[in-house]
Order: C-alpha cells, then sequence, then structure tokens
C-alpha cells in the first residue's frame, strides 16, 4: 500500500506516518528527515537546503525529486510506503505519478491531516526529541516524566531542530498554504484525497487515519 500524508508543518505528520509504519509495515519516507541528514553530511545538496530551510522555505523542486527518485531506486518502500512531508508542490505531486507509473505502481490513499495555524505555532515552538533514539516530546504538552532524560532510552541529550521557532513556524505556514495546499485539489480530482481531523489527542487521530486506510476510496 502507497501512500502520501498531508498537513502543515506541526500538525503530526511524523509522528502519524511512524505509527502507521508500524500498522500496516509499510516504510516512512521522510523528505524532511532525508534533507536533515544530508546537512549533517555536509553533502552537496544538504550545503544547498541548509539556509532554506532555516528560513522555511522550501528546496527547490529538482533537487527534491531527485532525492525521493534515488530513494526509491534504492528499493525504500518496496514493499509499500507512506510519504511524509513529499509532495509539496503540484510539479512534485506529477513528478510523483510519473515515477510511479514508469514502476506500475500507483497511490491508495492521500490522507490530508486539518489543523490551525496558530496551534500549529504553539506545538512546534516547543518540541524537541531525544538526541540519541528520537523520541519526540515537548516542553508544554509531553515533557519526559522524569526532567532530562529521555523515558525511552534514558539518554540526558535533546535536541531542537534549527526551523523550530515561531518566526520560521510562520514562514513554513505561509509556505505551505501557498505551495502546498493546492496539491488537495489535484488529489481530490483523482478521487484519492481524505479529510482527517488533525486536532484531537495522537491515538484519536491515528485511529481516524487508520479508519480513513480501510475505508478508503480505493481501499
Ligand atoms: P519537514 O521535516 O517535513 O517539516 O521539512 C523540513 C523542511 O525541509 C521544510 O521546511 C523544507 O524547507 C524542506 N523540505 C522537506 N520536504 C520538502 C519538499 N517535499 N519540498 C521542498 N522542501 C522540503
Amino acid at each position: 500500500m502507497n501512500i502520501v500524508l498531508l498537513g502543515a508543518p506541526g500538525s503530526g505528520k511524523g509522528t502519524q506516518a511512524k505509527s502507521l509504519e508500524d500498522a500496516f509495515g509499510i516504510a516512512q519516507l521522510s523528505t524532511g528527515e532525508m534533507l536533515r541528514a544530508e546537512v549533517g553530511k555536509g553533502s552537496d545538496i544538504g550545503r544547498k537546503a541548509d539556509e532554506i530551510m532555516r528560513a522555511g522555505q522550501l528546496v527547490p523542486d529538482h533537487l527534491i525529486i531527485a532525492l525521493i527518485e534515488t530513494t526509491l531506486a534504492d528499493g525504500a518502500g518496496r514493499d509499500g510506503f507512506i510519504l511524509d512531508g513529499f509532495p509539496r508542490t503540484v510539479p512534485q505531486a506529477e513528478a510523483l505519478d510519473s515515477m510511479l507509473e514508469t514502476k506500475d505502481l500507483k497511490l491508495d490513499h492521500v490522507l490530508e491531516l486539518e489543523v490551525d495555524d496558530e496551534a500549529m505555532v504553539e506545538r512546534i515552538s516547543g518540541r524537541f526529541s531525544c538526541a540519541k533514539c528520537g523520541a519526540g516530546y515537548h516542553d508544554s504538552f509531553k515533557p519526559p516524566k522524569s526532567d532530562g532524560i529521555c523515558d525511552v532510552c534514558g539518554s540526558t541529550e535533546f535536541v531542537r531542530r534549527a526551523d523550530d521557532n515561531a518566526q520560521t513556524v510562520r514562514e513554513r505556514l505561509k509556505a505551505y498554504h501557498a505551495q502546498t495546499e493546492p496539491i488537495s485539489a489535484y488529489y481530490e480530482k483523482q478521487g484519492i484525497l481524505t479529510k482527517v481531523d488533525g486536532m484531537g489527542e495522537i491515538d484519536q487521530v491515528t485511529k481516524d487515519l487508520t479508519k480513513a486506510i480501510k475505508t478508503g476510496s480505493r481501499g
């Protein structure tokens, strides 16, 4: 099964994609995570993307499409995937359709998390994660059970994303509304889009997404 998960920055795409990855045995492919890894390595694409990401803008289509092409060609997601953070523009969505067509594959579901902008600024500004195992936390909504110690692996080191601050979040939301939102209509026309309320508790959203997958238009 091949899924695209759409939603504004902070809507919970990453968290939900991880749950669906486990539940359906499909691979989460996050272009944001791939780019952060490239930035960490100091690769060519990482160097090009770093400043753009810090400014809350979108990395050019040709770079991101090449990244996804290489990822799929390397066999990632061959047993099904959930794309988290890609596509983010209509040309990316069109490029994805062409890529899948050449592999005789198709998208089964496009799920869109509907959220409120202001709540996203609050959600993102407080989030951080364990530097060792990646477990996610939030200053107000989900602090570690023991202050400064990861609940999952016991590490005492945490990291915050360079673009998770209120000012950059507002830029990312602008980019989302201007460049990513038109994708909904693109997939609506194909009859594979389902919108899900992303403002509820994490577990409730996971249940709603799971239901949408099981009962969706091509389900
Ligand atoms: P994310 O982790 O999905 O929030 O992505 C973090 C940042 O990476 C975004 O704000 C963009 O700068 C960049 N990025 C991730 N995916 C894409 C994409 N599909 N197209 C363009 N830029 C992207």
